[in-house]
């Protein structure tokens, strides 16, 4: 059988072309980068628990009624996405103090903020993806000021629901990474959640222990991280199959 042709190979996943000219296949890969891929590894079974936690949390935020690219799992690591043409901006969500913001500005790891905090970084690994402002965003036309809205207004509202989904599982929602496309070409092109949401773009303190449950482990080699993400995807009662 002829081997499908990589559209992109980025560091967590692998994107293909799709069944339809307007979809594409993100493949989820084992392999595990931190401090803008400086340090690396393969953690065998990584890519299987994301792309079903993943799978879990896009088909919750699409009842809630905001759309994102997911479309259905095709298998353990693949999963059927809409093509999005992609805003080069990562959009994270803090909620509590933690990992970057904390050397950046001089703060406690585990302070609470006084209230959820939206920053935006350029997407460019080559710039270490530097912390913009909206009026960057503009001025170099990455979104209009309509586009940010939305993509603000939709990120807050996953913020409350994903913060009671993972509560709910004795789980604190520190921070967390989206990334947003925009569907269709023409001008009524309609902004889409992309990407992914599992333990490797957010920092999940477990609620009783403070216990790391994310890609910190790996971050600062603290091991267990396979085991923390099965935890995860286990309290939300998400079935992974054996790892292969
Ligand atoms: P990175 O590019 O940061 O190394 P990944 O390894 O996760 O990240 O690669 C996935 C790539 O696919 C990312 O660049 C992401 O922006 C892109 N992507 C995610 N969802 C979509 C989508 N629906 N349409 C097009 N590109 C997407
Ligand atoms: N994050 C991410 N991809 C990035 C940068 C950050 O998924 O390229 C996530 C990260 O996992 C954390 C949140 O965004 O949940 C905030 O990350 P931070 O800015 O503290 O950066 P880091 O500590 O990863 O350098």
């Amino acid at each position: 059988m002829k081997k499908k042709k990589p559209l992109y190979e980025g560091k967590a996943k692998v994107i293909f072309n799709g069944p339809e000219a307007d979809t594409l296949v993100q493949y989820f890969k084992d392999d595990a980068t931190a401090f803008n891929a400086q340090k690396k590894d393969v953690i065998t079974g990584k890519g299987i628990l994301n792309n079903y936690i993943s799978e879990h949390i896009m088909l919750a935020i699409r009842e809630l009624g905001i759309p994102n690219h997911f479309i259905s799992r095709i298998s353990d690591r693949e999963q059927l996405i809409h093509k999005l043409e992609i805003i080069p901006v990562e959009v994270v969500v803090r909620n509590v103090a933690a990992g970057s913001i904390c050397s950046r500005l001089g703060l406690e790891e585990g302070a609470m903020l006084n209230n959820t905090l939206v920053e935006f970084c350029l997407k460019n690994d080559s710039l270490g993806d530097p912390i913009v402002a909206p009026e960057h965003i503009f001025t170099f036309g990455w979104a209009t000021p309509d586009e940010l809205e939305t993509i603000v207004e939709d990120t807050l509202r996953i913020n409350d629901f994903l913060t009671g989904l993972f509560l709910g599982i004795g789980v604190r929602l520190i921070d967390f990474k989206l990334e947003f496309g925009r569907y269709g070409t023409d001008a009524a092109a309609e902004i889409m959640l992309a990407d992914e949401i599992s333990p490797d773009n957010c920092r999940l303190w477990d609620v009783k222990t403070n216990e790391k449950m994310d890609k910190d482990r790996f971050r600062r080699d603290l091991g267990g991280l396979l085991e923390a993400y099965q935890e995860i995807a286990r309290r939300l009662g998400v079935k992974i199959p054996q790892v292969d």
